[in-house]
């Protein structure tokens, strides 16, 4: 056993990375995260009564966009934010530890074009809803799935802070029929200055990123619209959900490291 989890009182789990037997190993939590409803943008997207993030508008409802709900940005958020302030004497050293959480996400291709399918991205919170994307803003780090014109097939493509730093090809078929399940982890070390991705689908850490956060962080989780000629339809896992395995444990140790 080269982990130990627990069940802390913030309602989400508790995992050691690393080596536990020497002094190279690091404690992280997967606090519990909800993909906000209410914000859902409802012109392009819904929380279904699953949980789930679909790319259609909901049905059976009226369309106005409330209060607080997004506008522009084709997604949600998460319910709560992230604190930037990890030592803060309010937050015990669970809340201050590195957090993780993931997604996954069943994609079906109807007619592949140009626009992000998926989207899971960390963003300060005066950037929210500046963007249909949060992949061209500023003071926000991304990672999308999009037919690739540099590639001419689906990438997994990085932004930081609204610049296309790399591609991971091959992510998906663009023929129309082709359905998948995309799973992508995010590393969040906010005392640490550190932020990275994961693919979980090819184990690999596709980006780190090395910033200094400024104010409160939100999680943010695209899956376009209809328009887009994408079903998508994603989970976010976190908490005691996530299934914690000793390969998952190896690259977020790598991300942080
Ligand atoms: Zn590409």
């Amino acid at each position: 056993m080269n982990a130990s989890e627990t069940v802390g009182a913030f309602g989400g789990s508790v995992y050691v990375v690393g080596n536990v037997d020497s002094q190279q190993s690091l404690q992280i939590s997967c606090p519990k995260l909800q993909l906000d409803s209410s914000r859902a943008n409802t012109w392009q997207c819904h929380v279904n009564t699953d949980g789930e993030l679909v790319n259609s508008p909901p049905v059976g409802r009226p369309l106005e966009q409330d209060s607080g709900r997004l506008c522009k940005y084709r997604g949600t958020c998460s319910s709560t934010p992230i604190l930037v302030t990890p030592y803060s004497s309010n937050l015990d050293c669970v809340s201050a530890a590195p957090r993780y959480w993931e997604t996954q996400t069943d994609v079906t291709v109807e007619v592949g074009v140009g626009w992000p399918a998926v989207e899971m991205s960390v963003v300060e919170k005066k950037q929210v809803d500046r963007n249909v994307w949060t992949c061209y803003q500023p003071r926000a780090w991304s990672i999308c799935v999009v037919d690739c014109p540099q590639h001419r097939g689906f990438c997994t493509r990085v932004y930081d802070e609204g610049r296309h730093i790399l591609c991971s090809t091959n992510t998906l078929s663009g023929v129309p029929g082709t359905q998948t399940t995309l799973s992508y982890g995010v590393v969040l070390d906010v005392g640490g200055r550190r932020l990275a991705f994961i693919d979980l689908n090819n184990n690999a850490v596709l980006a780190k990123f090395y910033v200094s956060f400024t104010e409160l962080l939100y999680p943010m989780f695209g899956v376009g619209s209809r328009e887009c000629n994408y079903s998508v339809q994603m989970k976010l896992v976190s908490g005691e959900n996530i299934e914690m395995t000793d390969t998952k444990k190896a690259l977020i140790y790598t991300a942080l490291t």
